[in-house]
């Protein structure tokens, strides 16, 4: 069933797991983590950035077809669809669509205007029972073509935000999306510790899940992590047993050259991907 996000964080964070966000692209990529999130027993979200909602022919396509493969998969698990990385206008737009939740990211703003733009997404979300994810301080590495470093976020404006009633909240905390550079310092538990003291029982949400060692992704959740977002890592392990196929040679063999044949190792790498998230984030058997 087709849910905000509040309810399965509230829980999470009660609980001491996350739930995972996994990123869709398409029909392939969207049937792999309901049908894993199903047989798991486990809520999921399903993250799209602008990029991805343009790329599946706009937000409208995405909600019809997550509807639809919720009906015919029979999924009974509580499924999200979640707006990432969004813009105002996106935000906008993702509601009038039907989404269930949506990410405004206002972080490039200096941080009064990104309270007066989350302030309005507040009132909006909460009339139509919708969750918001707000965002302090740039999370590192590339952001729908905007390249940073990795700062931390500023505690004090975590609050700021976290109290205009935002249902979560992304704070960088040296997380870096994509690939992790050899060099990586790890995550910042010292600035995570002082973003959960100031923003109380306000679910945090860590982003650039992929590559982030087991054992911190296990701290990260002990110190109030409710959400994680996992993108790059389904995308390599797709490719690379895709990749496999062809080079097996498998795609010149009988039927081989059906693209239902040539992309379905693509999904179960997904699965796979997806299972292991599930199991190490703690939320399986928690629908
Ligand atoms: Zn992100």
């Amino acid at each position: 069933m087709l849910v905000s996000a509040k309810d399965m964080l509230n829980r999470a964070r009660d609980g001491h797991y996350a739930v995972g966000q996994f990123n869709i692209n398409n029909l392939e990529w969207t049937k792999a983590i309901l049908l894993t999130a199903q047989e798991m027993n486990s809520p999921v979200i399903l993250g799209v950035s602008e990029g991805a909602g343009k790329y599946m022919c706009g937000y409208r396509t995405v909600v019809d077809m997550t509807k639809g493969m919720i009906d015919n998969l029979k999924i009974t698990v509580p499924v999200c669809i979640h707006l990432d990385h969004g813009s105002y206008e996106a935000a906008l737009a993702c509601i009038a669509a039907g989404f269930s939740s949506v990410m405004f990211d206002g972080s490039k703003y200096p941080i009064e205007e990104n309270i007066t733009k989350t302030t309005e997404l507040v009132k909006l979300t909460n009339n139509l029972g919708l969750s918001l994810e707000a965002e302090v301080g740039a999370i590192g590495g590339e952001e729908d073509g905007t390249v940073n470093m990795g700062e931390c976020a500023d505690p004090d404006e975590c609050k700021r935000i976290a109290d205009l009633g935002v249902t979560m909240l992304a704070a960088g905390i040296g997380n870096i999306h994509g690939k992790y550079p050899a060099n990586w310092p790890g995550l910042r538990f010292d600035v995570l510790a002082a973003v959960k003291e100031k923003t109380g029982d306000m679910p945090l949400v860590l982003h650039g899940g992929t590559g982030i060692p087991a054992d911190m992704i296990r701290e990260a959740i002990r110190l109030g992590v409710c959400k994680i977002n996992v993108n790059t890592e389904c995308q390599i392990s797709f490719t690379a047993a895709v990749r496999q196929y062809i080079e097996d040679g498998k795609d010149l063999v009988g039927k081989g050259f059906d693209p239902r044949k040539v992309l379905a190792p693509g999904v179960e790498a997904i699965k796979a991907t997806v299972r292991e998230k599930i199991e190490l984030f703690g939320s399986a058997g928690k629908a």
